[in-house]
């Protein structure tokens, strides 16, 4: 069992897995390799302390030289729940499941919000993971809600799996291709099925498919319905302690402002107190 699970890699939980490795604590960090697009995304970074000037971009590799140097893996995955373990907490990341004493949250905002239908059908045919889930829906026809152009490489992944896709893209310029992918002009109001996904209900028409894949930040209450949120941010104190014992949140799934220093400090202070608790226990 993991002293801690991280989940995120964006600021906030590179800061975490950064003090928890100084710390001398066994975490895993689970998250993309590819770290946060919202890590690369700036285009001119002025507010953080010591790197006048740095670009998205070079704050990303610089990033991930770090946590090369300190030889801290990304496990690549996305969580889907987090479930009361003997000691701890299970973090289900679609077939995966691993087990720790403490989990730090660090998911980052959920931008788009969820559409009617989506959480009563989450494992029913609703999925927010193409690397998890993607190989259950070969063959099947599928639709894919992607928030962010960082996404695109997952819906190409689903199209290896998925005999038809049909691509509601979020965002201008998606410039996804595949012979068995469709994109659909329209904004996702719906997904309906009794107890199962059927179809996909969008202005200007429905479509019959067998799954659909939310490519978006998931809200932290998803994965642990018992957190308590406000406003869409969880609820920290000080210490960044969820109402959870054992659950710690950093950056900005806490709320605002949303800001990499305050991800850090975030992050790292989440790091402390996972520690000082694991102590008190
Ligand atoms: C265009 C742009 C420019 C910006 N410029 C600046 C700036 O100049 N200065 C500044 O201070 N801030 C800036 N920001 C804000 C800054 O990017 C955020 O405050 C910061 O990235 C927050 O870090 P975080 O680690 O909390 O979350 P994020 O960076 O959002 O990282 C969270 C990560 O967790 C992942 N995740 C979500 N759900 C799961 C899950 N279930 N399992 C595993 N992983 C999951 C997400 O995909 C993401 O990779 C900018 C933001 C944008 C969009």
């Amino acid at each position: 069992m993991y002293d801690c699970i991280i989940l995120g890699t964006g600021v906030a939980g590179i800061s975490a897995a950064l003090t928890l490795k100084a710390l001398k604590r066994n975490f895993l960090l689970v998250g993309s390799r590819e770290l946060s697009a919202k890590v690369a995304s700036a285009e001119k970074i002025k507010n953080y302390p010591g790197l006048p000037s740095l670009s998205g971009r070079e704050f990303k590799a610089a990033l991930s030289k770090q946590l090369e140097e300190e030889n801290i893996e990304v496990t690549e995955g996305r969580a889907t729940g987090i479930y009361d373990a003997d000691g701890g907490f299970f973090v289900a990341c679609g077939q995966d499941m691993y087990e720790g004493k403490t989990i730090i949250l660090s998911t980052g905002v959920e931008t788009v919000k969820p559409i009617e239908g989506e959480k009563e059908l989450v494992g029913r045919g609703v999925s927010y993971c193409a690397t998890c889930d993607g190989f259950l829906y070969k063959g099947k026809t599928i639709a894919v809600v992607c928030a962010a152009k960082e996404e695109e490489h997952e819906v190409e992944l689903l199209a290896k799996y998925a005999s038809k896709v049909y691509l509601f893209a979020l965002y201008k310029n998606c410039s996804v291709k595949g012979k068995n992918i469709q994109k659909i002009v329209g904004i996702p109001k719906r997904i309906k099925g009794e107890g199962k996904v059927s179809a996909v209900e969008y202005q200007g028409g429905e479509i019959a498919v067998d799954g659909v894949f939310m490519l978006k930040d998931a809200a932290c209450d998803s994965l642990y319905p018992a957190l308590k949120v406000e406003g869409g941010s969880v609820e920290v104190g000080r210490d960044m302690a969820t109402n959870v014992a054992g659950i710690f949140a950093a950056g900005d799934c806490t709320g605002r402002p949303y800001q990499y220093a305050k991800a850090a400090g975030e992050g790292n202070i989440a790091a402390h107190s996972v520690n000082a608790y694991l102590n008190k226990k």
